[in-house]
């Protein structure tokens, strides 16, 4: 059956100490419980070597926020599939809306950073979302089935290593939850795409994580959706005590 995952997303937040520190306490906190899920931190490339060492024994997996289109060369500043890789990461947040957004990313570029992600043996956890506009007018389940096209054109043994994260971006950052029913309507929704392309075992067995100002206090009730397999996590993942508190809704 599928997977449990709560993921963290650190965004471009703390420098490597504090990020060291933070790896730090909430492997401390995980010692001596039994997590009822997967549970994966991603950071900024820079901290990745160094959480790396921190998370090494530990249940805690390591993801990067992003990777590039291309797979090596004159791309000043990107950083490579290869490269996120070679620090012991297992996973990659693509397709996140705050990187649609600011920095323009389409199907187009998500294809090529999912081939590489995938070429290098990482797992992709792949975000798609409407906007506040989108849900008002109905729209959102035509918008998040364009942004699933990526992953439709993947080969269903490399699909097979993918997450899902279903994001309202009216939801992110906003302490605007999106309701337990709203985000089941639309990981059903996501998981009928994924059966009308690849059957329904694939379907049954891709895990759809749901973000937006998911905290201690509202994931026991969205993860016990039966089409909720976890949260992608931005703002209390900051706190190891309130991530702590989101991997113990699976208890
Ligand atoms: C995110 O950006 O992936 C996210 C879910 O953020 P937040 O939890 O802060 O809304």
């Amino acid at each position: 059956m599928r997977k449990n995952i709560v993921a963290g997303n650190w965004k471009m937040n703390t420098t490597v100490p504090e990020g060291v520190q933070l790896a730090d306490d909430l492997v401390n906190l995980l010692k001596g419980t039994k997590a009822n899920c997967d549970v994966v931190i991603c950071t900024p490339f820079t901290h990745l070597c160094a959480v790396a060492a921190i998370l090494e024994g530990s249940p805690v997996c390591l993801g990067a926020e992003n990777c590039a289109r291309h797979d090596k060369g004159a791309y000043t500043g990107e950083v490579s599939a290869a490269m996120v890789r070679s620090t012991g990461a297992d996973y990659v947040i693509l397709g996140h809306s705050e990187r649609r957004q600011y920095f323009g990313e389409n199907n187009e570029e998500l294809s090529e950073k999912l081939r590489l992600a995938l070429d290098n043996g990482l797992r992709p956890i792949f975000c798609v979302g409407e906007v506040l506009e989108q849900r008002e007018d109905g729209s959102f389940n035509e918008v998040v089935a364009g942004q699933l096209e990526p992953l439709f054109n993947l080969p269903v043994d490399d699909f097979k290593k993918v997450i899902i994260a279903y994001e309202p971006v009216w939801a992110i950052g906003t302490g605007k939850t999106a309701t337990a029913d709203q985000a089941e309507d639309m990981h059903a929704f996501i998981r009928k795409q994924v059966e009308e392309k690849f059957g329904k075992q694939v379907a049954e067995a891709t895990s759809i994580l749901y973000g937006g100002s998911c905290k201690p206090g509202n994931a026991r009730e969205l993860f016990a959706k039966p089409d909720v397999d976890g949260g992608l996590i931005g703002g209390a993942a900051l706190k190891a005590a309130d991530f702590m508190g989101i991997i113990e809704a699976f208890s």
